[in-house]
């Protein structure tokens, strides 16, 4: 009888172990992998684990686990393949049919990513193909990259990524975006170009704010095809209805002047699809926030659903 048995020793169960540990409780560490440490080992570099920058992932597991043994905390190779409550304890049942009691389990079997199925995908894992933003994204700084998928985490990521990366390609495979994104696959091909340009300008931090600025998007400006001051000056003098362009006076407009002129008035803003500016008299922020009434309609809604 154990008063903690930990399933799985990833930094999750290394962790609890160590704190349980060092609360005085005995504690068995149960895992499936021989000296397995978890998904980190997979990893060539971890660079966000304070103190061991670009430490390669199987080392840190090891000294991970070192540092729990010197601790004197217990392992066991085995899968668990049971959990039964019993009066007072929990029965864990291996593969073997063995039976461990213990007094409280800590469950951190992990997660595993779902894996891309297309030849080449394992060949190239960890080689131009990740499988986390936040955990790689860094690796691919400047770069042209890809994210596959369509539900509020490809959002999420390849608009971290937008911050990292030269170019982000979103590849989805249904007709439509799930989640938050659905809004988005229902525009036009124009539309799709005008909200990168929107998306651009006002640095949406999450799917539900771009999924906003794509329901607003009439409230911007957009000119495609639009990338220089000089540009932009010689597009509203000429081709804006503005002005009543002569071109005997063409040797005397002033086409970047007037466009610097014009940008700094709006605050616009050139991306790589075209010049966009927000002329709403909304705050940019608000814009982008969650409506509180939505919000409460949909939790209603939540609500009530979850009656019938
Ligand atoms: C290639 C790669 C690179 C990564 N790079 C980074 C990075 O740079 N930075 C970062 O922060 N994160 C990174 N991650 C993610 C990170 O590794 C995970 O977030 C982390 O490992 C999750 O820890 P965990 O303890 O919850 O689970 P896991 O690490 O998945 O550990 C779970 C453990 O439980 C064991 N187990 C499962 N079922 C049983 C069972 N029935 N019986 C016994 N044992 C069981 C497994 O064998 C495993 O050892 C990366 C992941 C991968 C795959």
């Amino acid at each position: 009888m154990t008063d903690v048995l930990i399933i799985g020793s990833g930094p999750a169960g290394m962790t609890a172990a160590i704190y349980a540990k060092r609360a005085n409780l005995d504690v068995l560490v149960v895992e499936k992998e021989y000296e397995g440490t978890g998904q980190m080992a997979e990893s060539s570099r971890i660079d966000n684990y304070p103190g061991f920058y670009g430490i390669n992932g199987y080392e840190l597991g090891e000294k991970i686990r070192e540092h729990a043994e010197a601790l004197g905390i217990k392992f066991l190779e085995a899968e668990v393949t049971g959990i039964q409550k019993t009066e007072e304890n929990f029965d864990i049942t291996l593969e073997s049919g063995e039976v461990q009691s213990s007094k409280t389990v800590i469950y951190t079997a992990g997660a595993a990513h779902r894996k891309l199925a297309v030849p080449g995908s394992e060949k190239f894992e960890n080689r131009g193909i990740s499988y986390c933003a936040s955990c790689d994204g860094a690796f691919y700084h400047g770069k042209d990259v890809a994210v596959i998928g369509g539900g509020n985490s490809a959002l999420d990521d390849a608009l971290l990524l937008s911050e990292i990366c030269n170019k982000v390609y979103l590849i989805h495979r249904r007709a439509e975006f799930r989640g938050d994104a659905s809004t988005l696959a229902k525009l036009e091909q124009k539309d799709r170009d005008k909200l990168e340009a929107v998306i651009v300008f006002a640095e949406p931090e999450n799917a539900g704010a771009i999924r906003r600025l794509a329901e607003n998007l009439e409230q911007f400006d957009f000119i495609p095809g639009i990338h220089t001051p000089e540009e932009y000056g010689r597009y509203m003098i000429r081709e804006s209805g503005r002005f009543e362009y002569d071109d005997i006076l063409e040797a005397f407009y002033d086409y970047e002047g007037y466009g610097q002129h014009r940008i700094q008035q709006e605050n616009g803003r050139f991306s790589g699809y075209g010049y966009v500016s927000y002329p709403g008299t909304m705050a940019l922020e608000d814009l982008m926030a969650e409506d509180p009434a939505e919000a409460y309609q949909a939790e209603q809604g939540l609500q009530m659903g979850g009656l019938e």
